[in-house]
């Protein structure tokens, strides 16, 4: 069935739960995922450009992002220090990432990012910054992560970041060759990885999940608690996609493996890279197709129930749930379905 139309026999709740038409009009669903946001070009033609490559390493001019363990240096003014609950930050004023030149620059694997539209070119490069360099960047310069930069950053920034963290968890992980065990080389401006014993060409994997919301008929959405998780945090149902299988079909079986409950009409809502570390997840929305009976597998959720809008604003504020913070498409799959911005996250 087109569950996008609201025709005469549908009813008020079906209408409400659908998105709206300026989140339909963004291509996919959902807009501006804190991690789905980016401005500068990616300059792929450059990549196999050693001369281009090498003039832009050689210019003062050009940014470079340095990445460990998955946090960039980030500047934090209007004395917020981001040591908020991981994501609510934004109100604290936007923050900058700091970037440092080529010559300050560690050494380790380097990647081409791209090129601003004013000609700046940009590399991340996966290593330690000098202590020495720290002092010069200011009091207000620390290394952070993506769950808590994510949203505070601008677009051009986030996008340079999800981008650089990506790659680096990629080299981090893939320093030998699956054929032959032999050991690598970054290859294509560090957007692949050469075997120095057979040639053959590695490029960056990503691990694809779903992440769905599924209603039952009554447009009640089904949230779950995962079992390593503490009491009172929830979300929505979610899961690497298999070998072999399509997006929509891992939404079927992660429904059903998880909580018993049958899932058809799943429907793309939009995406969000997640490098943590190196995930790219699908979210969707569902309907419950027969019985509204939950069976939780037990080795993977503790709990899982079906909320109303009324009992899942009342479970928030009474502190009786906690949902996933607005850096996750979770977050942002819950509320276009609510209708609302959402608080209470973890
Ligand atoms: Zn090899």
């Amino acid at each position: 069935m087109d569950v996008r139309g609201a025709g005469p026999g549908q009813s008020q709740a079906d209408r409400h739960g659908e998105l709206s038409s300026a989140e339909q009009s963004a291509g996919g669903g959902l807009r501006n995922l804190a991690l789905s946001r980016g401005e500068v070009d990616r300059s792929t033609a450059r990549r196999t450009d050693t001369a281009w490559l090498a003039a832009a390493w050689a210019d003062p001019d050009t940014r470079v992002v340095v990445v460990e363990d998955g946090q960039a240096p980030v500047r934090f003014r209007d004395g917020d220090t981001g040591d908020g609950d991981g994501g609510r930050g934004a109100a604290g004023g936007a923050q900058e990432l700091v970037f440092v030149s080529p010559e300050q620059a560690p050494d380790g694997v380097r990647f081409l990012l791209g090129t601003d539209a004013g000609g700046v070119v940009y590399f991340g490069v996966a290593g330690s910054l000098p202590e020495d360099l720290w002092p010069g960047l200011g009091p207000d310069v620390r290394p952070v992560g993506l769950r808590q930069a994510g949203p505070l950053l601008s677009d051009r920034d986030v996008g340079l970041m999800t981008h650089a963290v990506a790659l680096t968890n990629w080299h981090g992980s893939h320093g030998h060759c699956p054929r032959c065990g032999a050991v690598t080389e970054p290859a294509l401006a560090g957007h692949s990885r050469r075997c120095v014993n057979d040639g053959s060409e590695h490029f960056p994997r990503l691990d694809p999940a779903v992440i769905m919301l599924v209603t039952d008929p009554g447009d009640r959405c089904l949230l779950a608690r995962n079992a390593m998780w503490p009491e009172r945090r929830v979300s929505i149902l979610a899961g690497f996609v298999e070998p072999g299988e399509s997006a929509e079909q891992a939404v079927a079986r992660e429904v059903l493996e998880e909580t018993g409950i049958e899932a058809g009409d799943a429907r793309y809502v939009g995406s969000q890279p997640w490098p943590m570390p190196h995930s790219l997840m699908l979210g969707f929305r569902a309907r419950a197709t027969g019985s509204l009976e939950i069976k939780v597998d037990a080795e993977e959720i503790a709990e899982a129930n079906w909320f109303s809008r009324d009992e899942l604003r009342a479970a928030i504020a009474s502190g009786a749930i906690r949902l996933p913070p607005p850096v996750s498409i979770a977050h942002r799959i819950i509320e276009s379905w609510y209708g609302a911005p959402l608080g209470g996250a973890w």
